[in-house]
């Protein structure tokens, strides 16, 4: 079966960034599910994953665009420490979940803690960058009613 519309595709990856440096993979794990056509993934691997099938392995590049974006200056911002309720040592490299303006998830990540004053940068950690996915597709099966309702693999 060919990956399209309401497949359910699982699939081993290994992210790499421009410098050749691992970001992530599935290595050791189970692969990773997703329902194709649901944006479950970055849309430049999905359009790539569209009309393989499984055994067959790709290299995909993505371009930032395609990827998680561009950086956006105005997501670095500026809060007082107060804004951090029920945490209560706050130090750069920390990384919170937030609601984003649609509400959907946000990555919040503390850049600088100074004084009563914590720099947070709301970008995706993989913004501006490259991405390079080596794939191995494991199996393509047909969605369940239950999974195109949810808009997930299960
Ligand atoms: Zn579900």
């Amino acid at each position: 079966m060919n990956i399209g519309e309401k497949c359910v595709v699982a699939f081993h990856y290994k992210l790499t960034n421009s410098d050749g440096e691992q970001l992530d993979s599935s290595e050791g794990q189970d692969p990773l599910k997703y329902l194709h056509g649901a944006s479950n993934i970055v849309p430049g691997l999905e359009n790539e994953l569209e009309g393989k099938k499984a055994g067959d392995t790709l290299n995909v590049e993505v371009q930032p665009d395609e990827g998680y974006g561009q950086v956006n200056p105005q997501l670095v911002q500026k809060v007082p420490h107060s804004a951090f309720e029920g945490a209560s040592e706050i130090k750069a490299g920390m990384q919170f979940q937030a609601q984003g303006p649609d509400g959907q998830a946000q990555l919040i990540t503390v850049i600088e803690v100074s004084g009563d004053e914590v720099t947070v940068d709301g970008n995706h950690p993989l913004a501006g960058q490259v991405l390079h996915f080596d794939v191995t597709i494991e199996n393509v099966r047909e969605a369940s009613k239950e999974e195109l309702e949810h808009g997930h693999a299960h």
